[in-house]
């Protein structure tokens, strides 16, 4: 599934009311039980452009936390698409941090710093030891 028909279904299923919830409290890693709790929005950075997203948050009756129900393709704590941030891991195995810091601008049309795309490296490409 391309990242737009995983958008499209995520919306419809936050529009229909279908998401799941998680079966785990991702706080205290207990069973819950889990209510829903807020909505907000965020931003997240596509190929495309910038789109805004509904996000459902789930409180935690057991530890009273709550926490933010992302889809598969929104890294957390991180503006960019996981594709985006996947795309870019794959590039740094050939090109240099400028090289792929150009490539994201003509692609998403904003730039990228290349301490991004290193701090990016450091935590999602794994060295083998
Ligand atoms: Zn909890």
């Amino acid at each position: 599934m391309s990242l737009d028909q995983e958008i499209q279904a995520y919306r419809a299923d936050f529009e229909e009311k279908r998401l799941a919830k998680p079966s785990r409290c991702e706080v205290c890693g207990g069973p819950g039980p889990l209510h829903w709790h807020a909505e907000y929005e965020r931003s997240l950075i596509c190929f495309e452009g910038t789109i805004i997203l509904p996000i459902r948050r789930v409180l935690c009756a057991t530890c009273r936390a709550t926490f933010a129900l992302l889809p598969d393709f929104v890294v957390k704590f991180r503006r960019y698409a996981r594709s985006v941030i996947g795309f870019s891991m794959d590039q740094l195995k050939r090109m240099s941090l400028n090289a792929v810091a150009d490539m994201l601008m003509e692609r998403c049309g904003r730039v990228v710093a290349t301490f991004t795309l290193s701090l990016w490296r450091r935590r999602f490409v794994r060295t083998p030891s």
